[in-house]
């Protein structure tokens, strides 16, 4: 049998993808069981406030330009979140298309709507397994990854560039005077302080508790790489807003740099000597950096 031997409306009606059909003012003429199915709707029931920009938007205005593009024959398509009557939370990606009739009047619109519930739990996992929760920053493994990366592009290119390993100094203090989500909020702004310190093509990680680091692109020269970090203690140290309160905070650092301080494997050699750098730029009295020691 040719598949033209086949019901459309039975097909829709069949399919495991949500279809809807709506006149152009958003009135809901049809909705396939599927669509039930996926929204938690009863036999009679219809969507609370509509499908795609006729449900009610966050925003009215966004909600406006869509249907004003919707209505000049152009296509949408959007990531929306659902409540079923179940009380579980559905992510849908919808998307509605305009039908027009013979003679090209816009009659009705079609609308898509696909479970990505699933795919949105992977791709939460996937950015704990990569960021850090706290500060938003890449975490370890995807640092040593991206630190294993310009290992390799700078072996071929023939460039450079320089690891930064950063401590907060006495950062106890600060949980133990002014409590534990207080020093959760000062390591999310230190993390914002070295972000905007950074250039773009600049990596900024953080590692574990106090810890964060940096890579910073196409540095060849100790010199260079110590006024870049000049100026992110510039940036990052001094005074705090927390929990009503405005404690003083100071950075250390250590800076080791490729290719002089790596060896196989290299990136280990370079996270080495960049953090015992900052052991000794502790020693000297923290609020400062210094340069790796040479290999030897
Ligand atoms: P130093 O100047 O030698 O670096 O002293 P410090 O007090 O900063 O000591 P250190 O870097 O060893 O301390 C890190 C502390 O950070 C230890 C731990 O209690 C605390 N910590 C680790 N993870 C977190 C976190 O996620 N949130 C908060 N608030 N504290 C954390
Ligand atoms: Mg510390």
């Amino acid at each position: 049998m040719s598949w033209q031997n086949h019901n459309l409306s039975k097909v829709i009606e069949q399919i495991s993808a949500g279809v809807a059909v709506t006149l152009t003012d958003g009135t809901i003429e049809y909705i396939n069981p599927c669509l039930r199915r996926l929204l938690g709707l009863s036999a009679t029931q219809l969507p609370d406030g509509g499908l795609g920009p006729f449900r009610p938007p966050a925003d009215a205005a966004v909600g406006e330009r869509i249907r004003q593009r919707l209505l000049a024959g152009e296509s949408w398509q959007g990531e929306t979140r659902w409540r079923t009557a179940q009380g579980e939370l559905r992510d849908v990606l919808e998307s509605i298309h305009p039908l027009h009739d013979a003679a090209g009047t816009l009659t009705h619109f079609i609308h898509f709507l696909q479970d990505i519930s699933a795919l949105k739990r992977a791709e939460t996992l996937s950015n704990l397994a990569f960021y850090d929760s706290l500060t938003g920053l890449l975490n370890r493994n995807l640092f040593n990854d991206r630190l294993a990366r310009a290992c390799a592009l700078a072996q071929r290119n023939g460039g450079g560039f320089a690891v930064l390993l950063i401590d907060i100094d006495h950062f106890k203090r600060v949980n133990d005077t002014l409590g534990h989500d207080a020093g959760d909020e000062l390591l999310r702004q230190v993390g914002v302080r070295l972000r905007r310190s950074l250039r773009k093509i600049d990596t900024v990680a953080r590692l574990g508790g106090d810890e964060f680091a940096a890579i910073l692109e196409n540095v060849v020269d100790a010199r260079v790489a110590a006024k870049m970090v000049e100026k992110l203690l510039a940036a990052c140290s001094g005074l705090y807003e927390l929990a009503g309160s405005s404690p003083r905070v100071s950075l250390s650092v250590g800076i080791s740099l490729y290719p002089q301080d790596a060896d196989i494997p290299e990136s280990r050699g370079l996270l080495k000597r960049a953090d015992r750098a900052m052991y000794r730029a502790k020693a000297a009295g923290r609020n400062g950096y210094f340069v790796r020691k040479p290999r030897t």
